[in-house]
């Protein structure tokens, strides 16, 4: 290739040398950094997270199952600053109609769908949690700094990655505040970008891990977090509807969680297969808020935060293959998402511990920028294939059925596995 003379000439990029890369401070990436800690204290581990602080880009408000918590930090629960301390205490789901609105009994809710014994909290403080054990053990995070750029070796296996550069004006020259991106290399890089990262992209396309594996499917996510009136908060209440304001062919429905000290995080997921060309999700949200059952909890309240996220549906059919050479994806950028229950903290933090599990193996076995293939191997017969198998019919059938009749179906089988195990 030609060097072009008008091209901005840079400082080389500086370079640091770890055991392991992490890509991403959310729940996957940080338990990743602790259960590889725990095992290999001496371990130089590094986790960059493109947000200006840990939790900037996570949006809270979620019902957490506590179960893979419970195993990475087991004294977690008694911690004074735990960051999760609203037990659920009711479920209700609702079919709504734009006028009313039907209770389901929960007698008719197959018991994975049972909130009792999760918690109601905020993902935001978990995250920044999990990061304050994390650095306190010697992990080095670095926030502020995106990983734009994968690096390979001659083999081909991925090395490191590289941050972006920062202060480049439009022509591509550098501005008085240009500061050069910085390459970590690594044994191992440990992918942990949450729903569809731009990383895990380039490596699902370039090592075809989607290879023989369903499409990866996404929902939008929009969620608000509230402050109500106090005589209207109920801690420990888990509310989920579906119907209106969505036709029945398209998927989706809404959550409201009341937790902490009146607060309330209220959301609204909407299949990306949805072909309203008139209202955008965000609008259907907003319609949404006006039914009376929301409106009710609402009214009189402020709201003190929004935002919006992609969120994986596709289930154990979308996973793609999870190793390659010289890593491995983890939490939502390989798609564990349980959808039915609209979980996915729990799986992010399991597949991180089980990674860390197979990568210190690797290290105790002088290993490096070889594939994990036994991380890949272990993750359907661990915790996250018996939470997302039970349900890997629902999604399919809802897409194909519509909203009532494929949520009447995907329960029915969710009970026949319950009680026959097919
Ligand atoms: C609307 C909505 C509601 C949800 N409700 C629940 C719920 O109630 N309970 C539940 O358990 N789950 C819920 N989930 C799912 C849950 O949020 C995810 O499963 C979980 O956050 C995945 O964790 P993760 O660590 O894999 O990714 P994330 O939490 O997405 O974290 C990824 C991190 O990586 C950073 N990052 C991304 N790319 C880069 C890069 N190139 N360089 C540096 N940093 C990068 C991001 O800024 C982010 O901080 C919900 C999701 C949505 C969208």
């Amino acid at each position: 290739m030609e060097m072009n003379e008008t091209a901005p000439i840079h400082p080389p990029r500086e370079s640091m040398d770890f055991d392991v890369v992490i890509v991403g401070a959310g729940p996957a990436g940080l338990a990743c950094a602790i259960r590889l800690k725990q095992l290999v204290p001496e371990a130089l581990i590094v986790v960059v997270e493109k947000g200006a602080e840990l939790g900037a880009h996570i949006l809270s408000g979620a019902v957490i199952d506590p179960g893979p918590l419970d195993a990475l930090l087991p004294q977690w629960r008694t911690d004074e600053d735990r960051p999760l301390r609203t037990e659920v205490t009711e479920d209700r789901f609702h079919l709504l109609s734009a006028q009313s609105q039907f209770r389901l009994p929960n007698f008719l809710m197959p018991r994975l769908m049972n909130n009792h014994g999760n918690f109601i909290g905020s993902l935001g403080n978990l995250v920044r949690y999990l990061g304050a054990q994390a650095e306190a053990m010697g992990v080095d995070i670095y926030p502020g700094f995106a990983a734009t750029e994968l690096l390979y070796g001659e083999d081909g296996a991925v090395i490191g990655i590289a941050t972006g550069d920062m202060g480049l004006a439009r022509d591509g020259t550098s501005k008085a505040n240009f500061s050069c991106g910085m390459e970590l290399r690594g044994k191992y890089c440990l992918i942990a970008e949450g729903a569809r990262g731009s990383l895990a992209k380039e490596l699902i396309g370039r090592y075809r891990l989607d290879a023989g594996r369903d499409p990866q499917k996404y929902g939008l996510g929009l969620k608000e977090l509230w402050e109500v009136a106090p005589e209207k908060h109920r801690p420990g209440r888990v509310q989920h509807t579906f119907g209106w304001p969505l036709e029945d062919g398209t998927g989706g429905g809404s959550f409201l969680y009341h937790f902490d000290k009146n607060l309330v995080s209220v959301g609204f997921v909407v299949h990306l297969d949805y072909a309203n060309p008139t209202l955008s999700p965000f609008e259907e949200f907003q319609r949404f808020k006006t039914h009376s059952l929301i409106a009710a909890t609402l009214e009189g309240g402020r709201r003190i935060a929004y935002g919006a996220r992609v969120i994986t549906e596709g289930g154990v059919q979308s996973v793609p293959k999870l190793s390659f050479p010289g890593g491995a994806l983890i939490g939502c950028s390989a798609g564990f998402v349980n959808l039915p229950r609209i979980k996915g903290s729990h799986n992010a933090i399991a597949s991180g511990m089980l990674a860390a599990e197979h990568v210190a193996q690797a290290l105790a076995g002088g290993r490096a920028h070889d594939e994990l293939e036994d991380y890949d191997a272990a993750w359907r017969g661990s915790s996250i294939g018996r939470d997302l198998m039970p349900v890997r019919n629902a999604k399919p059938l809802w897409s194909r059925y519509g909203t009532r009749l494929g949520i009447a179906l995907s329960g029915l089988d969710m009970w026949a596995q319950q009680l026959f195990g097919v």
